[in-house]
């Protein structure tokens, strides 16, 4: 059972409280000492943006949408060694690749899906030849069911439009790698 006879019954406002309330609602006093708050900040630095005309500043680090690279004469870097694949925590990644007539292997399949993806960056850092990155992309939607899949091809696309930002990217972070 429990033991009510400590509690304190709760105090009803008297006149006088009644009357400092009725002035300070005809007096606009809340109104006023949130317009000093603004006053006080009207005239500080500014600390938000006018997004998106105005944009935070970037590092060269950051994990955005992903790309396939390709080396200056065209060729693809990747060459499906699925590491990448492998150390996804996500299991956002699906590869399968190819013998060339030439001997080499290369990916016939190359598929990443953003909806599982949690942009952690191991990919890139497996990857032994600088082929999957994540680029500064980060403003993109989908409109149609499966558009959440990144396909190879996509990827190159991507990949060949922004290779100038993320070679300087990654020539910008080489020493620390
Ligand atoms: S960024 Fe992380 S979660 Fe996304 S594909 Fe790469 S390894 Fe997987
Ligand atoms: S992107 Fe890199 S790590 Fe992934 S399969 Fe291709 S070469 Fe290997």
């Amino acid at each position: 059972m429990n033991d009510f006879s400590n509690r304190v019954p709760p105090t009803r406002p008297g006149a006088g409280d009644r009357m400092r309330a009725v002035f300070r609602t005809f007096l606009l006093g809340e109104l006023l000492k949130g317009l000093r708050v603004t006053l006080r900040n009207f005239f500080r630095r500014k600390i938000t943006l006018n997004y998106p005309a105005e944009k935070a500043p970037q590092s060269p680090r950051f994990r955005g949408l992903h790309a396939l690279r390709r080396y200056s004469n065209g060729e693809e870097r990747c060459i499906a060694c699925k590491l990448c694949e492998a150390v996804c925590p996500a299991l956002a990644i699906t590869i399968e690749s190819e013998l060339r007539e030439d001997g080499t292997r290369r990916a016939s399949r190359y598929d990443i899906d953003l909806f599982k993806c949690v942009y952690c960056g191991f990919c890139e850092e497996a990857c032994p030849v600088d082929a999957i990155v994540e680029t500064r992309i980060h403003e993109y939607h989908m409109e149609r069911r499966g558009e959440n899949i990144l396909t190879r091809e996509r990827l190159l696309e991507i990949g060949d439009r922004y290779e100038e930002q993320i070679a300087a990217d990654r020539s910008s972070d080489a020493s620390y790698r």
